[in-house]
């Protein structure tokens, strides 16, 4: 009889107990299993603290699926898709094609992934702590901040480079945090510019006490050893943005601080969000023996499952201990399945829980004994060098330990060379992105957002706002290009988000793609920024002109982002100036189009399969005109209205009441305001030469 072909989505404690158990149950002429998972390893994540504050090396912290679980089918592909309706899963076979495979059984174990965009910046600014590149990086960034502060001669800068934000304090947080301050404290011995008491490790918790899964007495401790070990814990403080700079509280000051480690905000993995099936808080559902509710051949265990633990009537926490007994629970009953025999509901007490927190110090629960120090800490590494899956992992770790007991950390770190990445930014309103006169170091791309650029005409003036830029404009291109400090600054008006692109990967495109090279070129030549030096009459001219006095009323019809494509084109084809402005459901300014972007819009849809064209036309015109395209405002000097225009090479743009009201009042056009100029000036040199006659 043909095997029973059980696929496995995932290779983390939940799949790999499940694949192991099933296989000492199964011969492989009974059934074959295939196990789907991204990396070709099981990551130990108790572990993942340890190898970020260089007590273990990664691999130790990292089991091979091949080698684990002989007897089954391991694929390094990840999962694209699973279709319930069919019995298939569709993988991504690593030539960039999809294909599809068949089960008779499914096991969802794909845990849940970690999701830094629940705070702004986070996701720009800071290491998440969930998967082997996330602390492998920090490790690395960290001894390179170290190696900045040697080298910093500012005071604030070195400061700034030996603190360390973690934010969260359960248990990763803690644990993340006491490896930190350990890694730098211990090795501020090895620099001469500064010294173990500079370092700064601070965690930030939203809640009133850390470890909220512990006994308050243990709780208590670790706080209590921490603090003595030199770490703040800043309790009921709210993290609300990271930046370059550091973490902004909520009701607090700006911390300052050049690592931040983000331990906190998950979400659901891509394929379970896709997934049509009951689910709580993102989870999937399952039924007592772990099938997916209203399914009979699709178990979910693991992070990914909601699943009720019949000995206390609760859900189960997600943790490794807890996924590893589903894992193993669910085997056993697909066995019973094949078998015809009745399943048994996931039942599990938990064991108890482990956290070190630093210095060869542990809070520990076990078997509802309450042990905390260094005998909590020596029963930590036991426990976790025991729970290994394999033997060459378990002496791989104890050898690391024991060289960790004996000799300092190890400092070294392979340069991948960070300067060539294409990173990103956050800024909040007023931050400064760079300052005139600051070395040119990155090519910024705005994705979200809007930049005031800001000169100062003489050295020690006030910096005006000469020009604003929004989504989709650049900065920095001609200060690299000329190898010169920026002759402006860059401030965020608004929450901005940028792409950046350092000096050398910039230097490497501009040189080598001709088309980048010419749109820069010309960007250079439009804002030769000094439009103004050029023409300093035009400028004293346009600062006494109120935006007011050239204002234009708006397009008679306006459309709201709910209006379609199909009432864009009528509009549009209608209008005289070809422009149109678009509005919120609040009557603010949404966004502008203009024949040219409609045109892209429409060449966008005409790509698409004719019988989807009709409803994409149908469609809300909000989905494809971003909001927030940039507008000035009536107190906006029209000086700065021109300088936008030409530097972002349009003909016109929307006037809106103020910032905080972006309501829409009238246009303003490039053409307009050159003419006034033109006869200003005309004027002026007629009276002069009325004067001179
Ligand atoms: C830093 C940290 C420390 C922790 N410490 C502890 C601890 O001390 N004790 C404890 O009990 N728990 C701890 N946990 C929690 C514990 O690690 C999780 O509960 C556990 O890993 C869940 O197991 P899982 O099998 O459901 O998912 P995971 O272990 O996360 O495995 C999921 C796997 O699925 C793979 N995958 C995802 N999507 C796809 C796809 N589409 N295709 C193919 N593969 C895919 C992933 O690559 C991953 O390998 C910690 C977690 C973290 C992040």
């Amino acid at each position: 009889m043909k095997p029973v072909r059980i696929v496995v989505v995932g290779g983390g404690f939940a799949a790999v107990q499940f694949a192991k158990t099933l296989r000492k149950k199964l011969a492989v002429s009974e059934c074959e299993i295939l196990l789907f998972n991204r990396e070709n390893h099981l990551v130990f994540h108790p572990l993942l603290a340890d190898v970020a504050g260089a007590s273990i090396n990664a691999d130790a912290a990292a089991a091979p699926l091949r080698q684990m679980l002989p007897g089954i089918g391991c694929r390094t592909e990840r999962v694209q898709r699973i279709d319930l309706g069919s019995s298939e899963i569709e993988f991504d076979d690593g030539t960039g094609a999809l294909s599809r495979l068949h089960y008779d059984h499914v096991v969802i174990a794909c845990g849940a992934e970690s999701n830094l965009g629940i705070i702004p910046g986070m996701t720009d600014h800071a290491f998440g702590f969930k998967v082997m590149r996330d602390a492998i990086e920090l490790r690395q960034h960290i001894v390179h901040q170290m190696e900045h502060a040697e080298a910093a001669t500012d005071p604030d800068r070195r400061q700034w480079h030996l603190s360390f934000i973690i934010v969260g304090a359960g248990f990763s947080g803690v644990e993340l945090a006491g490896e930190i301050n350990e890694l730098v404290r211990s090795s501020s011995r090895f620099y001469r510019n500064f010294r173990r008491e500079d370092v700064v490790v601070t965690v930030v918790h939203s809640q009133a006490q850390i470890l909220p899964e512990v006994a308050p007495s243990l709780r208590e401790f670790a706080r209590k050893k921490m603090e003595e070990a030199g770490i703040t814990i800043m309790l009921n403080s709210r993290a609300v943005a990271a930046t370059h700079e550091g973490v902004e509280l909520a009701n607090g000051p700006m911390l300052k601080g050049g690592t931040i480690a983000c331990t906190i905000g998950t979400a659901t993995s891509p394929i379970v969000q896709a997934l049509d099936v009951p689910k709580e808080r993102g989870r999937i559902r399952t039924v007592a023996d772990m099938r997916i509710e209203g399914q009979t051949n699709a178990w979910a265990v693991g992070d990914c499952a909601y699943i009720v633990n019949a000995y206390d009537s609760k859900p189960s926490p997600t943790t490794a201990q807890f996924a590893e007994r589903q894992g193993r629970q669910a085997a056993l009953n697909l066995v019973r399945v094949l078998k015809g025999e009745p399943t048994q509901p996931f039942r599990f007490k938990a064991l108890g829980q482990l956290c070190s927190i630093g210095g060869y110090q542990a809070v520990a629960e076990m078997f509802g004994l309450r042990v905390s120090g260094f005998l909590a800490w020596f029963l930590w590494r036991g426990v976790y060098l025991f729970k290994l899956p394999t033997w060459s992992r378990r002496i791989k770790v104890a050898l690391d330990w024991s060289w960790d007991f004996l000799f300092p950390r190890d400092l070294s770190f392979l340069n991948t060379d960070s300067t060539q990445y294409l990173t990103h930014a956050y800024f909040r309103p007023g931050d400064f992105i760079h300052r005139q006169g600051e070395v040119a170091r990155v090519f910024s791309v705005i994705e979200e957002g809007e930049v005031e650029i800001l000169e100062a005409t003489e050295e020690g003036s006030e910096s005006k706002v000469v020009a604003l830029l929004g989504k989709g404009d650049f900065f920095g291109e001609g200060a690299l290009l000329g190898s010169r400090p920026h002759e402006t600054s860059a401030r965020a008006r608004t929450p901005v988000r940028l792409r950046q692109v350092s000096s050398a990967l910039f230097s490497e495109i501009a040189a080598t793609f001709p088309p980048f090279r010419e749109l820069l070129s010309n960007a250079v030549i439009r804002r030769s920024g000094d439009l103004w030096r050029r023409l300093p009459l035009g400028k004293t001219i346009l600062d006494r002109e109120p935006l007011a006095s050239l204002l234009e009323p708006l397009p008679a019809e306006m459309l709201h982002e709910s209006s379609t494509v199909a009432d864009a084109i009528k509009v549009l084809r209608e209008s005289q100036s070809g422009e149109l402005v678009i509005l919120d459901g609040e009557n603010r300014l949404w966004g502008t189009l203009d024949r040219g972007a409609l045109f892209q819009i429409v060449a966008r849809i005409a790509v698409t399969p004719v019988q989807e064209q009709e409803s994409l036309i149908r469609r809300k015109l909000g989905e494809f005109v971003p909001r927030n395209q940039l507008s000035v405002a009536l107190n906006d000097s029209t000086s700065m209205a021109f300088a936008t225009m030409l530097v972002r090479g349009t003909t016109w743009l929307p006037v809106v009441e103020s910032e905080s009201e972006p309501r829409p009042v009238g246009t303003v056009r490039g053409e307009r305001i050159a003419n006034r100029v033109a006869r200003k000036i005309a004027g002026t040199e007629a009276d002069r030469a009325r004067a001179a006659s």
